[in-house]
């Protein structure tokens, strides 16, 4: 069997064998509903507990601002539409960025079409970052939430975030981050960065998948979002998820332990594989910010071809990329995040998203930039696009 190279860690990650460990006598031995009160079922409760402990400490929280939800969509979605609910009395504005992941966008959206909400969409820089501007200036009397995400999906780019908590706090603003990418990736100090609500979830960083989390500062009014049990503090209703619980507090407590070395590893890989592209592969922009970037991100423009043709092409060989974020990939318009960054339709068509992992060798990067500049030359020397561009250099 070929052997398979993931590129794709943004999109989900491989669940440690250490995680699944911790997870099975859940299913089996301890399967006990925390509700209850008999002690081996009570046992569970102390277990969940434990997990949100240290999932807290991972960020700076206390431990009862973490809420278990079923994920990153789930936590964006009740930030936002339930801060929206309990604070429309104050004033119906929220402030977003374009390249918010789709369970941002969407929800704000949705709050604009079905809620009468105003919503000021933030345009970024070339390199993906909020111009710190641009924010002071959206801000209005009834701005009741600013929602911008930690770090990018796409182009792994980071968020200046202490600065824009600074400005939410100054003005009393709520502050939430859609933090998925950047949980368990890189040190997340939720005080130092004045945030009011952290979106995470289990499968980003090694954990499973269908648990997240959202972290509320305490004193902040949100509503409860899924009605029915009096769990999670009566916030979020519905019999815990203990097996994913507990799989993501051991994938949080293996992300502490390994952030420091991985985080070195990862970016070192990334800065090779970027180099070795820029230099070998003609023709090839790098999306994101170069220096303010997930340690494992790597994305690039090919001009005069397609993201999707190039992505079967490296399929074939065993290679898992991306050519946007996995939800909107299978839809033929360009990723939004790549617009907003000011890159043409026909350049944004031609983008790949490599998301190195914990396991991601540099021989597996060699077989990579190999394959990529063979694949890329084919695909050029069928475009006819790259032959008049050529013709007319020669001229
Ligand atoms: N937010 C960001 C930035 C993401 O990258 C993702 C997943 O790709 C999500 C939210 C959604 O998370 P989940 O898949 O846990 O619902």
């Amino acid at each position: 069997m070929k052997k398979l190279i993931y590129l794709d860690n943004a999109a989900t990650t491989k669940t440690a064998q250490e995680v699944v460990d911790a997870m099975l006598p859940y299913f089996t031995e301890q399967f006990g509903n925390p509700s209850s009160v008999y002690s081996f079922a009570a046992q569970n409760k102390e277990a969940v507990t434990l997990q949100r402990e240290k999932i807290a400490n991972l960020i700076h929280a206390k431990t009862n601002e973490i809420y278990f939800t079923a994920g990153g969509t789930e936590s964006d979605n009740w930030a936002i539409k339930a801060t929206a609910e309990a604070y429309e009395n104050k004033g119906k504005h929220i402030i977003t960025s374009k390249i918010e992941h789709h369970a941002v966008l969407h929800t704000c959206e949705y709050l604009e079409k079905q809620r009468g909400f105003e919503v000021t969409y933030l345009d970024v820089d070339e390199n993906g970052t909020v111009k710190l501007e641009d924010l002071k200036a959206a801000i209005r009397p009834d701005t009741i939430l600013i929602t911008i995400m930690y770090a990018n999906n796409e182009i792994g780019t980071i968020q200046p975030i202490k600065e824009i908590g600074e400005i939410a706090h100054e003005h009393g603003i709520l502050f939430h981050t859609d933090a998925v990418q950047a949980f368990g990736q890189i040190p997340i100090d939720v005080e130092e960065c004045h945030i009011d609500m952290l979106s995470a979830s289990g499968h980003k960083l090694n954990g499973p998948k269908g648990i997240g989390m959202l972290y509320i500062r305490t004193g902040v009014k949100i509503r409860s979002f899924v009605h029915g049990g009096s769990q999670e503090r009566k916030r979020r209703a519905g019999t815990e998820n203990v097996p994913g619980i507990i799989g993501l507090g051991k994938a949080v407590e293996r992300a502490e332990r390994t952030m420091e070395e991985r985080s070195r590893k990862e970016s070192e890989l990334r800065d090779y594989l970027i180099e070795r592209i820029e230099q070998e592969i003609p023709y090839a922009k790098l999306n994101g910010d170069r220096q303010n970037r997930l340690p494992n991100n790597v994305n690039f423009s090919f001009r005069f071809i397609e993201g999707e043709s190039l992505l079967i092409m490296l399929d074939m060989k065993g290679i898992c990329a991306s050519s946007g974020s996995a939800c909107t990939s299978g839809s033929l318009d360009p990723s939004h995040v790549l617009l907003a960054i000011g890159l043409p339709h026909e350049i944004a068509h031609g983008s790949l998203r490599m998301t190195l992992g914990e396991d991601t060798t540099k021989e597996e990067l060699d077989f990579v930039v190999e394959s990529l500049k063979e694949i890329v030359a084919n695909l050029r020397s069928m475009s006819p696009l790259y032959e008049d561009f050529i013709k007319k250099q020669s001229k």
